[in-house]
């Protein structure tokens, strides 16, 4: 089994590495490397048979000099304070290649929430907002969905810290359900962001989106609309999606040769992402090993489901026709796998461009609630496409300018932007 990676210590491997290329100036270096604020709290829950649960959680403020925090809550048994302050780290970085006027902040708690009634996943919620309050706001700090909590519970969060503010004030949360302050095509935003980001690669290598082929890992919110969105906007096929098997406890790939059908797959995968197997093979999916998706013989490896997954052993395991890996989820990449694509000219999308579609919608979001005032799906899928692509340009850009690797360029892009907001506010 190879070591896992410590998912903070790679966050500031990739800036420590980046910050030397740029010669960065060190105070700037110094305030970047690690968060401004970190909070850690127990939250007591009631579970159903009367008991007292303590669960901890967390919340991590890395940088608001362009605008409040943004970022995801993750309920998941592994959560840890460094997996909380990477994807803080990240989110500062996605929010200004993003160019959105959000800083980066993200929150957890260790809980598998599979092994929770309704109930006590809504007395949870709000318990995490009664510990957090005072240091969340719409002009202060907007946590948002992520691994593990979906819209109903960011509609749960709302309600309490407007209960506590005494006001209704839903631009305190992203996420939210429609009809509840939530926007419409958030939840397909990051999946769909993921696939203008690799049709916009495409054009830049001149390659023929139309049959095109993919495998992605993971089947929840990101792979699912990335799925859809591959075939739909691009005329590509999907060959095969993964899951974690939550019965089983092990990873499985799921492959069609002709092509994938998400919609069917949607019906048979329960609500944490879990595809039901007997189904699946009874509708002539083959069901290979969890590591099966990232060695197809296919133009695009979308890793749409966890960190640590393209690694020194895993890398070098992708097949020679890959000529794109699109990052739909948050640090799935190593240093070592960098290496790795770097010496084999594999175009690779970083992540924190890649899925910045989720949080450009929620800015879009706060901004409706802010305004009251609510735009269509089209609409709001027309600005995200306009806001990525030129996203995905300005790092291309970069790139060809200083001849640097796209995780590098995205990078050079996020950080020149923060340390001009930290100066202009004097914070330097
Ligand atoms: P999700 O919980 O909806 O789905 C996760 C999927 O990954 C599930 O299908 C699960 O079975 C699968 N999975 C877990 N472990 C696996 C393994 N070992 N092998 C194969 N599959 C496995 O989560 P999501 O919201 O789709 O997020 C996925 C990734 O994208 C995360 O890294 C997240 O941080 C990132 N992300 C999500 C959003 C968003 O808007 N949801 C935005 C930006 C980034």
């Amino acid at each position: 089994m190879a070591k896992k990676t410590n998912p903070f210590a790679l966050a500031q491997a990739q800036f420590d590495h980046v910050a030397e290329q740029m010669n960065l100036d060190p105070s700037v270096r110094q305030i970047l490397r690690w968060p401004l604020r970190e909070f850690r709290f127990q939250i007591p829950v009631r579970m159903d048979d009367g008991s007292i649960q303590v669960f901890f959680g967390f919340r991590v403020q890395h940088n608001d000099s362009r605008g409040p925090c943004k970022g995801g809550i993750r309920f998941a048994a592994n959560e840890t304070i460094d997996t909380v302050r990477a994807l803080a780290t990240w989110m500062t970085w996605k929010c200004a290649v993003a160019d959105i006027p959000l800083g980066g902040g993200k929150g957890g708690v260790v809980v598998d929430p599979a092994t929770l009634s309704t109930g006590e996943k809504e007395r949870l919620c709000r318990g995490w907002v009664d510990q957090m309050w005072r240091n969340i706001g719409p002009r202060m700090d907007v946590p948002a969905p992520d691994v593990g909590t979906n819209a109903q519970m960011m509609g749960w969060m709302m309600d309490e810290y407007s209960k506590l503010v005494g006001e209704y004030t839903p631009g305190v949360i992203t996420g939210k359900p429609l009809g509840s302050g939530g926007s419409q095509g958030r939840t397909e935003a990051t999946g769909f962001g993921v696939i203008v980001t690799v049709r916009e690669a495409m054009k830049h290598l001149r390659m023929d989106s139309r049959g095109t082929t993919a495998a992605i890992q993971g089947f929840g919110n990101v792979a699912q609309w990335a799925a859809i969105h591959f075939i739909e906007m691009l005329g590509g096929k999907v060959v095969s999606v993964s899951c974690w098997d939550r019965h089983d406890r092990t990873a499985y790939t799921f492959t069609k040769e002709e092509g994938i059908d998400p919609y069917y797959l949607q019906k048979i995968t329960d609500i944490y992402g879990t595809i039901d197997k007997d189904q699946a093979v009874r509708a002539g999916y083959t069901v290979e090993d969890g590591d099966a998706w990232l060695t197809k013989d296919v133009d695009v490896l979308i890793p749409a489901a966890i960190e640590d997954v393209l690694t020194e052993e895993t890398a070098p395991k992708v097949s020679d026709r890959v000529k794109i890996i699109a990052e739909g989820a948050n640090g799935p990449s190593t240093l070592e796998a960098d290496e790795v694509f770097k010496q084999r000219g594999i175009f690779v999308i970083p992540d924190f461009l890649c899925n910045a579609g989720g949080v450009t919608c929620s800015y879009f979001e706060q901004v409706q609630n802010d305004m009251n005032y609510y735009w269509p799906r089209e609409e709001v899928l027309t600005k995200l496409d306009a806001k990525m692509t030129n996203a995905f340009k300005g790092v291309l850009e970069m790139a060809r300018e200083h001849d640097l690797y796209m995780r590098d360029a995205a990078y050079w892009v996020a950080i020149r932007r923060v340390e001009t907001a930290m100066r202009l506010r004097g914070w330097i």
